[in-house]
């Protein structure tokens, strides 16, 4: 079986600061895989190459069997890779509403589209009780949650979830991780990039630990989480 996403010898470039250099995952239908690693390892980078938003200097993306090489971001959207960005991408001045909506935007089904704000409502009642008031007004981790009900919007084959714990208090970041259990149950495969390397690798089925640019370690998420040196450099242990 191939997998749903394969990324080899990847190597990413600004200028000519060389943040990715030459690494090689994949990930299967129905998996949570997770990225970790400290500030500037390159994860972000990887993400956002890997929606089109960077031109990779070498390496190979497959998607669902297709190249994404020189693919536009909007297209990859339309293949089915979805990305809730880190921090707060979403438009403040427009209504929780009308942000799920532009998620759909490459949809035509519009009773489809209902039922997926619907879904996004059950996932987190907070955006349904307040869908007409403007998205700046929520707070940050209510925010987070609209960027991950507006990327669910596309239906997507994969969602990239670019620390969607970031800033938030301990309960907003345990409602996060179970909300990504809860997707995962629902069949949703998930790439996820965190710093909370805890919370990441207790929910995923594999784990890549990301240093300066490299992949310097790989296994399932709980063979990670009780690796020495994981252990010591990213949970925190003498
Ligand atoms: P963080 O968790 O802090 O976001 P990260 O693992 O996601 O870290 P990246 O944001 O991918 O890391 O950054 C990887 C490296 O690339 C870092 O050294 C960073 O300074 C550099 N970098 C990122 N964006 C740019 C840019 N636009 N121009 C130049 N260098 C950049």
């Amino acid at each position: 079986m191939t997998a749903l996403l394969e990324v080899e010898d990847l190597r990413v470039s600004y200028g000519k600061i060389e943040a990715v250099k030459g690494i090689s995952f994949s990930v299967e239908a129905g998996q949570v895989v997770t990225l970790i690693g400290t500030n500037g390892a390159g994860k972000t980078t990887t993400l956002r190459t890997l929606s089109g938003l960077l031109k990779p200097t070498s390496g190979k993306i497959l998607f669902d069997g297709k190249p994404l090489n020189g693919v536009a971001a909007h297209k990859i959207v339309a293949l089915g890779l979805a990305h809730s960005p880190e921090g707060r991408h979403i438009f403040p001045r427009l209504t929780i509403a009308e942000n799920l909506q532009l998620g759909a935007f490459l949809r035509k089904d519009k009773d489809g589209i209902e039922k997926d704000i619907q879904r996004a409502y059950d996932l987190f009642p907070i955006l349904g009780e307040r869908r007409k008031q403007a998205a700046g007004t929520l707070s940050g981790g209510e925010q987070q949650m609209l960027a991950m009900g507006r990327a669910l919007m596309s239906q997507p084959k994969l969602l990239m979830l670019d620390e969607p714990s970031m800033g938030l208090s301990p309960i907003m970041m345990q409602k996060i991780m179970a909300t990504i259990s809860e997707l995962k149950s629902q069949g949703t495969t998930i790439l996820l990039v965190e710093q909370n390397a805890q919370a990441a690798l207790s929910l995923a089925d594999q784990g890549h630990v990301m240093e300066v640019g490299n992949i310097v370690l790989s296994g399932t998420g709980q063979d990670l989480l009780h690796d020495e040196s994981v252990r010591k450099a990213y949970l925190g242990e003498d």
